[in-house]
């Protein structure tokens, strides 16, 4: 799905979910501007990758929440752009600002103890933050299968998904993890 399409895809669910047109067009206006000039792996414009995540939210998790769609627009921003919590908070509010902060990598070198950072506060936190997780990682998952990454690379990054994500997402955010469980079966499946 292009930026067009996802935009538009994104506009109708909002429409037929009653969900803030408004705030969410803010919100959206904000990443595509912090995030403006970056690109996926594949050279579309990065926005699109956060745009998937939101509609992936609402249309296969299930959740047509206006915070958790927020923060599935901004759930890269502070880790990757020059965007802060506070201007979160500002934009979208204290509970979006709260996910987003739970999605943002700690910056450490040691990856282990990044990892143990990480998943230990999304265990800890807001359950929406690891809604928003699992549809970051069935988007990133969808985007791996047409990346030139060799299989044992991709066979890497579904184990993370199993090992390190799936297991919080069980905890915090069950229907979630189904979802995500059904997806890196699919596209094991077709490595
Ligand atoms: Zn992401």
């Amino acid at each position: 799905m292009n930026q067009p399409a996802a935009l538009a895809r994104l506009q109708k669910l909002a429409i037929e979910h009653r969900l803030h047109g408004d705030f969410l067009s803010q919100v959206l206006a904000a990443a595509s501007e912090a995030h403006e000039g970056q690109k996926r792996k594949d050279g579309a414009p990065y926005i699109v990758h956060p745009l998937r995540v939101a509609i992936c939210v609402v249309e296969e998790l299930g959740k047509a929440e206006n915070e958790l769609v927020a923060a599935a627009l901004l759930h890269d921003t502070v880790e990757d752009t020059p965007l802060t919590l506070d201007e979160v908070e500002k934009l979208a509010g204290p509970r979006v600002r709260g996910l987003v902060d739970l999605l943002t990598k700690p910056k450490l070198k040691d990856k282990a103890e990044l990892d143990r950072i990480y998943f230990s506060r999304l265990r800890a936190g807001d359950p929406g933050a690891s809604v928003v997780k699992c549809a970051d990682r069935i988007d990133n998952l969808r985007d791996m299968e047409r990346s030139g990454w060799t299989n044992e690379k991709k066979r890497a990054y579904l184990a993370e998904a199993r090992e390190k994500i799936l297991p919080v997402a069980r905890e915090r955010a069950p229907d979630a993890a189904l979802v995500l469980e059904r997806v890196a079966v699919e596209v094991e499946s077709r490595l």
